[in-house]
């Protein structure tokens, strides 16, 4: 490596900065990237070693030289009076200690740092007059970045208005958590959308939108850990800052620490390193910085990082498996989804045997053939992902996939719609849909019916007991009696429970009907704006869209729905079997909270300021189910200090898992 000649590295750089130029577009501008961070990592430090060699061949536009993204022409520019920069990372302790030693070498003495999570989401500029957000902004290429204002202020845990009238600038991350993410790239898969690849870039794809109300209908949220002019605020040290912060109502990260040199600094690491995956928000290192402000300040800059902060990157949690066939399955909107089903191997924390190809483009964009070993990541920590294709590995009769023409189900031609990405069976009859439309419409954030899950449906559909979701309404004794393992009681129990169903408030039946884009929530706000089904039914485009929060997608979508005659028909239907179609609210009270309303919940562990007993019938109240075992289908952990097993299953099984802070902050949401 000492021996390349200058021409050498000339030649070496002239390839590796173009390949990194337009990984970085991809990244930064589409928020979709070509290839994994550890993949850029490499060749990104292999340009910074080459330059080194040569520091007369860096050109200005290295991406040495440059900070993060290209800005959106869409968006009405910022510009930062205070550059926003990137920050140097390393991969090892040894690389740590190399830092600490440049400090202390710098500096004359051991200093004091405040280690934080490295969030992995995107640099969000934050400007407050007189106490009043004023402006939100993206980093952009670190002078220039896009004005968000408007996008900022649907993020929940921003505040609008301080409890002191200050002027300032902060600055954080906004970021997804896991579980909004792997609810967002659900419902874009099911719609025919390309996925995010990780809660990063579809933090940053959800924050740079031009209509605020995607961008709410997205649940980004913050960590601010920057004040930026600190100067009459009496914060000395970023311990200060923090705390400033959070008395000033922002969200901070709680993890942070203080440590007089490298000591304990390994020990977050590790710790980290472990709880990583129990987060319910996704981070990709540690950040060691100066704490003491006045020294960051003395310290100063590079061109593109500051040299008082460095981040330590978490290794990538990666492993190898073979994928033995690819298999595709349809969703209730009929778009067909491959999936490599592999021998199985255990990735962070799990055991793994299928992974998600997403759609066809990425089977072809990564060329992952049967019989292909493959490597393996988690995206966003939640979702394995094949990464890439060993093709080292690769055997002579490895077999490239076969991308279906037809549904598998009823052989129906496929097709892409508009500009979908994803293949579609548009055959509303396709008995594979109609089963999955008729689970969705019976599961427990729509009509709720206890009991009538994927198995039963699969019989009662084939015995053609039931076609549609009014055909459930009209199931008797004698139709049940007819299935596999039922029984008196279990008769009885499935007709109560769709009787029940009969008398749920409208939005659980809006939900249920599966119209594009409408979830649970936007069923339940258009409930209780019209009221009765009736008068959604009859509302103009325009009408919904005056609906807050509806977009045109979602009111285009509901007036197509409704103007079908077929649908028009099973609405009567399910009126004659006389399904309530009026807003009533939830059945014990009024009030939901999206962190508890539908939710199943588990508590575990000693809790300070809550009674178990107390907690569990505040969370019923809310909506949610409080079961005593943490299962796959368990939604949220309320852990306490001590607690044990439960904890544990959770973590391996990739369950949320909050404590005590968290637990009275989301029941303050409800408040609100
Ligand atoms: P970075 O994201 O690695 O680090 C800097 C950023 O960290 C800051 O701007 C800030 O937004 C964020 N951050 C999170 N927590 C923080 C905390 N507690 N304190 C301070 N800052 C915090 O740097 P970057 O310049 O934005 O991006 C470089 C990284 O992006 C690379 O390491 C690479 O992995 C990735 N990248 C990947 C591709 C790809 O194709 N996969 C392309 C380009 C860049």
């Amino acid at each position: 490596m000492a021996d390349l000649t200058k021409e050498q590295v000339s030649q070496e750089l002239e390839k590796i900065r173009p390949q990194l130029n337009k990984w970085r577009e991809d990244y930064y501008t589409k928020d979709a990237p070509a290839v994994e961070d550890n993949v850029y990592d490499k060749l990104y430090n292999r340009l910074l070693e080459l330059e080194q060699m040569y520091p007369e061949l860096v050109t200005p536009d290295s991406p040495s030289q440059q900070v993060g993204d290209v800005t959106l022409p869409d968006f009405n520019k910022v510009t930062h009076d205070i550059p926003m920069l990137s920050m140097g990372d390393v991969f090892s302790e040894a690389e740590l200690a190399e830092f600490n030693d440049r400090i202390e070498k710098n500096v004359g003495h051991e200093v004091d740092y405040n280690v934080e999570l490295k969030i992995d989401g995107l640099s969000l500029s934050l400007i407050y007059e007189n106490g009043i957000l004023v402006q939100g902004s993206t980093r952009g290429n670190g002078t220039i970045g896009e004005n968000v204002t408007e996008n900022v202020k649907t993020i929940a845990d921003v505040p609008q208005k301080l409890s002191r009238p200050l002027s300032f600038e902060v600055r954080g991350e906004c970021f997804m958590s896991k579980k909004e993410f792997l609810r967002l790239n659900q419902a874009r898969e099911k719609d025919g959308h390309q996925v995010f690849a990780n809660p990063r870039n579809a933090a940053a794809g959800s924050l740079r939108q031009l209509d605020p109300k995607i961008t709410a209908s997205r649940k980004l949220a913050t960590f601010m850990y920057t004040i930026v002019t600190f100067d009459d605020l009496n914060v000395p040290t970023q311990h200060d800052a923090l705390e400033t912060l959070k008395e000033l109502g922002f969200n901070v990260n709680p993890t942070a620490k203080v440590t007089t040199g490298l000591k304990g600094v390994k020990d977050y690491i590790e710790h980290f390193g472990e709880l990583r995956d129990s987060l319910d928000y996704g981070i990709d290192g540690v950040v060691l910085k100066v704490n003491d402000l006045g020294l960051q300040r003395d310290l100063g800059n590079t061109v593109k990082v500051p040299r008082w902060e460095i981040a330590y990157k978490f290794p990538p949690e990666q492993a190898q498996s073979k994928v033995l066939d690819i298999t595709w399955t349809i969703g209730r909107t009929g778009v067909l989804t491959p999936t490599a089903v592999m021998n199985p191997v255990s990735l962070a924390g799990t055991t793994v045997a299928r992974a998600t190809l997403h759609n066809e483009d990425m089977i072809k964009q990564k060329d992952i053939r049967i019989g292909d070993t493959v490597l393996l990541h988690k995206a966003g920590d939640i979702i394995p992902e094949v990464s890439q294709v060993v093709l080292d590995k690769r055997p002579k009769d490895s077999k490239p996939a076969q991308i279906p023409t037809h549904c598998p189900y009823c052989n129906s031609k496929l097709i892409h719609l508009e500009d979908e990405v994803a293949l579609r069976c548009i055959n509303p009859k396709c008995p594979a849909q109609v089963k999955e439309q008729l689970t969705h419409f019976a599961s427990r954030n729509a009509m709720n019916i206890d009991g009538l899950g994927p198995k039963i449906i699969e019989q009662l559909y084939t015995k053609k007991l039931v076609q549609d979701v009014a055909d459930i309404y009209k199931l008797t004794a004698d139709d049940l009696n007819t299935l596999d393992g039922f029984k008196e009681k279990s008769i009885n129990n499935l007709l109560t429970a769709i009787d029940n169903s009969k008398s749920n408030s409208v939005e659980r039946l809006i939900f249920g009907l599966g119209i594009r884009h409408v979830g649970a929530k936007a069923g339940r706000i258009l409930a209780e704006h019209f009221g009765n089904l009736d008068n959604l039914m009859a509302a103009s485009t325009d009408e919904i869209l005056s609906v807050n929060t509806m977009g045109e997608i979602i009111a285009d979508s509901i007036s197509t729905y409704f103007a079908n005659d077929d649908v028009k028909k099973l609405i009567n239907e399910l009126k004659s079997v006389n399904i309530n179609m009026n807003f009533i609210g939830s059945s014990n009270s009024n009030e939901t909270n999206v962190h508890f309303t539908d939710k199943i919940i588990v508590i575990t562990g000693t809790l300070e300021n809550y009674k178990r007993s107390e907690l569990s019938q505040k969370l019923v109240d809310l909506g949610a189910k409080v079961t005593g075992s943490v299962t796959k289908k368990t939604d949220l952990l309320i852990a306490g200090t001590k607690a044990g097993s439960k904890l544990t299953k959770a973590q391996q099984l990739g369950t949320q898992i909050i404590d005590e802070a968290t637990l009275s902050d989301y029941l303050d949401d409800a408040k609100e």
